[in-house]
C-alpha cells in the first residue's frame, strides 16, 4: 500500500475568504489591537456559550493564568485537574505558585472522575480545574456540587469544547469560569487566543486587570488629570490584537457547521471502526453532546498483537497524522522533579499506554476517514506499505 501524497494531519484549521477579507479589513483600520475587534469577539463568544461576560486573551494558557489570578490561587493552595491533558491546565496553577494535585480519570468518559476529585481535597484546596477532553464534556454539575459543599472556585478548561454541550446547555455557563482556546486545532481559531467566559462581575473585572499591565482607567484621581491612570496589581501584557478578535468574530460564524461536521464524520469512524479486534471507539455518555476536537481511540495491544507504537510508526509511515493525547502531566520531568510519582493515577496511565488520536477535523472528506480506517486495518495486519 502507498502512503498518501502529503500527511493527512491530526487537527487544521478551516480558513476561508470571508475570514481573510476580515482581517484585512482590520489591517486597513485604525486600530491593530485593542480596538472594535474585542469586544465584538467577546460578545459573539459570551452570547454563544450563554455566559454573561467575556475577556480575550492572547491564547489560552494565558486566560487559564488569568482565570488562577482571578480566582485568587496564592502560593501554598492546592488545586486540582486530571493528568489527561495538555500541561497548560495544570501549570497555570503553578505561576500562581500553588500545588498541583491529580485526580484519576474515570474509565468510560476519560474525563475527571468525581468522586476521585472529592476523596483529593484538603484544607489547602482552593480550585478544581477539569477539562473536557476530546470535547467530551466533565460531569460539571456533579463537580460543581462537589465545590460549593467546600467552597472551591471551579476553572473548565474547555479548550477542546466550545460549542459541547452539557445537559442541554452550551459549556461555559456553568462553571464560575470557562476558558476556551483558538489555537488552529481547535474548535474555530484565531491563530493564537483564549477567553475566559464567566457569570461574575468581580472575575469579569479581575480578568481585565490581569491581562493588561494591573492597569486601571477607573477615575480614583479624575483631578489628576485626564492622561492618568494606575497600576493597581501586578498584572501582564496578555492581550489578543483586533486583527484575531476580527479573525475570530468570522470564524464564531462557522462554529456550528464545524461541528456539524466533526459529528458526521465522526459517525463514519464509529461504524467503520466498530467491529474491528482489539480497537475501542470513544464513546459519549447520554446526557452530554461532545464537541469531538478529537477521536482518541484505545488499543487494546493483547488482541491487536501490535504494539500501540508499532501502529503508530505504520500510519505515519503512510502519511496519516496520528497523534497520543496526553502523556499523563506528572510524568513529565519538570513535574518529576516536585516530586510526583508514577502510578499516581493508574486509570489515566492504562488510557495513555493504549491511547491513539486519529485525524479528525472538518475539512477531511468521508474518503478520508474512510482512507484512515482502511489504512488502520492495513497496519493492524501488518500490510503497511506492501502492495497488496
Ligand atoms: C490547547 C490547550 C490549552 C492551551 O491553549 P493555548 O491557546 O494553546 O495556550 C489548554 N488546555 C488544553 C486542554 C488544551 O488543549
Amino acid at each position: 500500500m502507498s502512503k498518501r501524497e502529503t500527511m493527512l494531519p491530526y487537527g487544521q484549521q478551516w480558513i476561508d475568504d470571508e475570514d481573510i477579507e476580515a482581517v484585512i479589513t482590520t489591517l486597513r483600520s485604525p486600530y491593530l489591537t485593542t480596538g472594535p475587534n474585542i469586544g465584538q469577539f467577546e460578545e459573539a463568544v459570551a452570547t454563544y456559550v450563554g455566559a454573561k461576560y467575556a475577556v480575550a486573551f492572547s491564547n489560552g494558557t494565558a486566560a487559564l493564568h488569568g482565570a488562577c489570578y482571578a480566582a485568587g490561587i496564592t502560593a501554598g493552595d492546592e488545586v486540582i485537574t486530571t493528568p489527561i491533558t495538555f500541561a497548560a491546565s495544570a501549570n497555570c496553577a503553578r505561576y500562581m505558585g500553588a500545588d498541583v494535585v491529580f485526580a484519576d480519570i474515570d474509565k468510560d468518559t476519560y474525563n475527571i472522575d468525581p468522586v476521585d476529585v472529592a476523596s483529593k481535597i484538603t484544607s489547602r484546596t482552593k480550585a478544581i480545574i477539569p477539562v473536557d477532553f476530546t470535547g467530551q464534556p466533565c460531569q460539571i454539575d456533579l463537580i460543581m456540587d462537589i465545590a460549593r459543599e467546600h467552597q472551591l472556585v471551579v476553572i473548565q478548561d474547555g479548550a477542546h469544547s466550545l460549542g459541547a454541550e452539557y445537559k442541554g446547555a452550551k459549556i461555559g455557563s456553568q462553571a464560575d469560569m470557562t476558558m476556551f482556546s483558538f489555537h488552529p486545532v481547535k474548535p474555530v481559531t484565531t491563530a493564537e487566543g483564549g477567553v475566559i467566559v464567566t457569570n461574575s462581575e468581580q472575575y469579569y473585572e479581575k480578568l481585565k486587570l490581569f491581562r493588561s499591565h494591573g492597569i486601571t482607567h477607573t477615575p480614583y484621581a479624575k483631578e489628576q488629570g485626564e492622561w492618568y491612570y494606575e497600576m493597581v496589581d501586578l498584572g501582564y501584557n496578555y492581550r489578543m490584537t483586533d486583527l484575531q478578535a476580527a479573525l475570530g468574530s468570522s470564524q464564531m460564524k462557522k462554529l456550528d457547521s464545524f461541528m456539524k461536521r466533526r459529528r458526521q464524520l465522526v459517525a463514519i469512524y464509529t461504524e467503520l471502526l466498530k467491529d474491528v479486534p482489539g480497537i475501542q471507539v470513544p464513546s459519549q455518555l447520554a446526557d452530554t453532546n461532545s464537541g469531538w476536537h478529537l477521536y482518541s481511540i484505545q488499543i487494546n495491544q493483547e488482541v491487536t498483537k501490535k504494539s500501540r507504537k508499532q501502529i503508530f510508526e505504520a500510519m505515519r509511515a503512510a502519511n496519516i497524522g496520528v497523534h497520543v493525547h496526553y502523556i499523563p502531566v506528572y510524568w513529565f520531568p519538570y513535574y518529576e522533579q516536585l516530586g510526583y510519582e508514577r502510578g499516581l493515577c493508574p486509570i489515566a496511565e492504562q488510557w495513555y499506554a493504549q491511547a491513539l488520536t486519529l485525524p479528525l477535523y472538518p475539512k477531511m472528506t468521508d474518503e478520508d476517514v474512510q482512507d484512515v480506517v482502511h489504512r488502520l486495518r492495513m497496519a493492524l495486519l501488518d500490510r503497511m506499505n506492501t502492495d497488496e
